[in-house]
């Protein structure tokens, strides 16, 4: 509601604003519950709006506008307390009394096991508002949906008939959810790939926010060969190196997938993450998934610390005068292989026409070890001098 409101309503029970605010669902606005799409002014109570007219339908897993379920111990020991949370719908179970929580005697009162206390203290753990918080509670939605099918509708009903079954589900669901990097367990191979793309992150984060420039398109060889290229042999070799370089990019900033692929040029990102899509959950099967999220973080490590402007070198690369200064630093350097060498070792990206696949043969490599050294200092005299 309002801040005036808020006030109002605040000086009618003695209590102050903040209080008043903190008493309403819009807690869990950025969390379990999504307000975005309503103003303040729809919850006026000077609109005397009937309780179960008010706009909630929207906000999210709610178990009813106006009404919640309830433990039945919890209201023996405090009678006319209610649990904010009691209104969700995926709030099933308290934690203190290890009881399933009622909708109305007739039901009341169930002993759950420590697993669903667990599964439900990790859940309500998440209710501050945040954008992980958030993402959490999407991504609980979407494997509830797979789990259960339209479950917003119907769960309240379902826990009533099969609370055993309901709080089953209840519990893989929440698990997959906190298994981030697995996308088999997840169930990820069976879903379409940009939702999953949308929920998949990696195991880790080293919480990196700043800009997305130091990782290039293509993951550089170096870091490459350095582990992830043994993991990703099956594609070719330009796709592999793509799908590295958005893994250390996931693994830099913990990004789900459907995000750090924007780091690629817009053509190249739905392929490009439904490959990494696929060969993950084949890494996995392996169990090889833990081996591919190190090597990526590894990457993102180095590739942060080199501190390199991938996109600022991708422009200086187009530029006549690159080649040509490249060219006379090493004047024996076969000269139509420095340009494949300027875009795939130097600038790591996609935009030249001229990159040919020759990495697979070891001849980029080759041309680098000879006369790499030379171009790349040429190269960064020239960055340095644009720089200043
Ligand atoms: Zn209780």
């Amino acid at each position: 509601m309002t801040e005036s409101a808020a006030t109002e309503a605040g000086s009618v029970v003695n209590l102050k604003a903040g209080e008043i605010q903190a008493m309403h669902l819009s807690r869990y606005d950025g969390s379990a519950l999504d307000f975005t799409h309503l103003t303040p002014e729809a919850f006026d109570p000077a609109l005397t709006v009937a309780a179960d007219r008010l706009p909630l339908g929207g906000v999210g897993p709610l178990v009813k506008a106006t009404l919640d379920r309830y433990c039945v111990q919890c209201v023996v020991e405090a009678p006319g307390y209610r649990a904010m949370s009691w209104r969700l719908q995926v709030h099933l179970a308290c934690t203190r009394h290890h009881l399933r929580l009622a909708s109305d005697a007739s039901n009341a009162g169930d002993a759950v096991s420590r697993d669903v206390v667990e599964t439900q203290a990790a859940v309500l753990s998440r209710l501050a508002p945040s954008a992980e918080n958030q993402g959490f509670f999407q991504h609980l939605h979407a494997q509830l949906v797979s789990e259960i099918g339209p479950w917003r509708s119907s769960l309240d009903r379902r826990v009533q008939e099969t609370p055993e079954a309901v709080l089953e589900a209840f519990g893989l669901a929440v698990a997959r959810v906190m298994s981030p990097g697995y996308p088999d367990y997840q169930g990820f191979a069976h879903w379409p790939s940009l939702s999953a793309a949308r929920h998949l992150r990696p195991p880790d984060s080293l919480a990196y926010d700043r800009s997305l420039h130091v990782f290039p398109h293509l993951l550089p060889m170096h870091h490459f060969t350095h582990g992830l290229a043994d993991l990703l042999h099956r594609p070719q070799i330009r796709q592999a190196r793509a799908m590295a370089a958005v893994g250390a990019a996931m693994c830099a900033t913990g990004h789900p997938l459907g995000v750090a692929v924007r780091l690629l040029p817009e053509r190249r990102r739905g392929t490009t993450s439904a490959m990494l899509l696929n060969h993950l959950v084949q890494l996995e099967r392996e169990g090889r998934a833990e081996q591919f999220w190190r090597s990526c973080a590894e990457a993102a490590t180095q590739l942060i610390r080199e501190s390199v402007d991938y996109r600022h070198r991708e422009k200086v690369c187009g530029d006549e005068n690159a080649y040509v200064i490249a060219r006379s630093a090493e004047p024996s350097a076969y000269p139509r292989t420095i340009r494949t060498w300027l875009v795939d070792q130097w600038a790591c990206t996609y935009t030249s026409s001229n990159v040919r696949p020759s990495v697979r043969d070891g001849s980029i490599e080759y041309f680098d070890r000879n006369f790499g050294p030379g171009m790349r200092a040429a190269l960064e005299r020239l960055l340095a001098e644009r720089a200043a």
